[in-house]
């Protein structure tokens, strides 16, 4: 589950991370409120309004200005709430803006010059362990940065039963050319950070930029939060946090159903038992020259009502023009997966894609005749390769 900014600003801060100030507004009035309520509490006058979706590059897509007063602020914020915004990371349409944060600026002129970093905590799958990954180029994309100059990309491996330690503390900030009252708030800051990340069973935090400000403090000015979806009942009031307006309506509600479905861009649905054999189905139907228009693990118990309750899921996806059933029967067996097939058709009467069901395992032969003898327009194959041939002589 993803957190907005403006959460993920609050979450680290009641951890005792460093953060720049703000206040969330739906619409314009109450933006000026908000940026009377900071001036009031921070003494800055300027203020930037910043979009709130879940959607990085906002910046570049006009979803991050700065207002220099209060007329400003209820300009901006009335452009931007309600705004499609059209990001790198978001689709050609955008995203619909509801809500802004505004923020104290904290770019002000000062002693020294503002600067910005890079940091993120995260799995690294490869040693198992979390590590904190950081760099001396902030605000820009870490991709790039690491496509173009990996040397200024250093990363920290924590020890689970150790925690962050000291040490490793000042060698983040060391590494970021730090010194002075800087060098000190960067060690809390990664510290505090750290402690936010495990405690809040987080499995992406990604602050870019941290900020140095002007008089030496470093802060978080943006957040992404990602927060591990199977630890969350342990954290019933971050689960309160999510926005459903920001997920993909089909997998919403496929995820209600109890089903795995991820939405993506092809045009042959697919409908699997088992995360390992979707994978594999996908790959077939790709070789057979059409593209998966989605990801659907069914799980152990494939009864008729399931695969009905998925068939509607991926028939929502009007890209579909064809869908393949994949199912291998061990626990359940193939002719209760076929009969629930055939019930599902039978009730939804108007499925007008051409399906494709490949049962293996118990009972496959007696599931593949009461297909071919259902009188649906449902094809059957045993092997995996007939599949994919059928598959391939439907889409041509
Ligand atoms: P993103 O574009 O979605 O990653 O959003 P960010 O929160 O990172 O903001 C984008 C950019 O806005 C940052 O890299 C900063 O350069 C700029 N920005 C953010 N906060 C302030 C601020 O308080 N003052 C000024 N002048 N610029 C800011
Ligand atoms: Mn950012």
């Amino acid at each position: 589950m993803n957190l907005h900014e403006y959460q993920g600003k609050e979450l680290l801060k009641s951890f005792g991370v460093r953060i720049q100030r703000g206040i969330v507004a739906k619409s314009a009035k109450e933006a000026v409120d908000a940026a009377k309520q900071l001036t009031s509490e921070t003494g800055t006058s300027w203020h930037v309004i910043k979009a709130q979706v879940h959607a990085g590059g906002r910046g570049k897509g006009g979803g991050v200005k700065l207002a220099k007063n209060l007329n400003e602020v209820e300009e901006i914020a009335g452009q931007i709430i309600g705004m499609n915004l059209v990001t790198p990371q978001t689709s050609a349409e955008g995203k619909k803006v509801h809500q802004v944060l505004i923020a104290e600026d904290v770019y002000y002129p000062g002693d020294s010059e503002p600067d910005e970093y890079y940091m993120s905590v995260l799995l690294n799958r490869s040693t198992g362990r979390n590590m904190i990954m950081y760099s001396t180029e902030g605000g820009m994309d870490i991709e790039t940065v690491a496509e173009e100059t990996p040397h200024l990309i250093f990363t920290e491996e924590i020890d689970p039963a150790l925690g962050i330690m000291p040490f490793q503390a000042r060698r983040v900030a060391f590494n970021l050319g730090l010194s002075g009252t800087a060098f000190k708030e960067m060690t809390k800051f990664v510290t505090a950070l750290y402690k936010a990340y495990v405690e809040s069973d987080a499995s992406l935090f990604e602050i870019n930029p941290v900020l140095k400000t002007s008089d030496s403090k470093i802060l978080a000015v943006d957040s992404k939060v990602t927060l591990d979806d199977n630890a969350l009942f342990r954290h019933r009031n971050l689960a309160e946090l999510r926005d459903l307006r920001e997920e993909n309506p089909i997998e919403v509600e496929a995820g209600a159903l109890g089903l795995n479905y991820v939405d993506l861009d092809g045009n042959v649905g697919c409908m699997v038992n088992g995360a390992g054999l979707a994978m594999a189905t996908m790959d077939l139907i790709k070789q057979a020259g059409g593209e998966p228009a989605n990801f659907l693990d069914v799980g152990g118990t494939a009864d008729a009502a399931r695969v009905e309750a998925a068939f509607k899921i991926i028939l929502k996806d009007p890209a579909v023009k064809a869908i393949l059933i994949n199912i291998f029967g061990g626990i359940v067996r193939c002719d209760r997966v076929a009969q629930g097939v055939i019930d599902a058709y039978k009730n939804m009467g108007n499925i007008e894609v051409p399906i494709i069901v490949r049962l293996q395992g118990t009972n496959a032969d007696i599931a593949k005749e009461l297909i071919d003898n259902s009188g649906l327009d449902v094809m059957s194959a045993t092997e995996f390769q007939e599949a994919a041939d059928k598959v391939q002589k439907v889409l041509s």
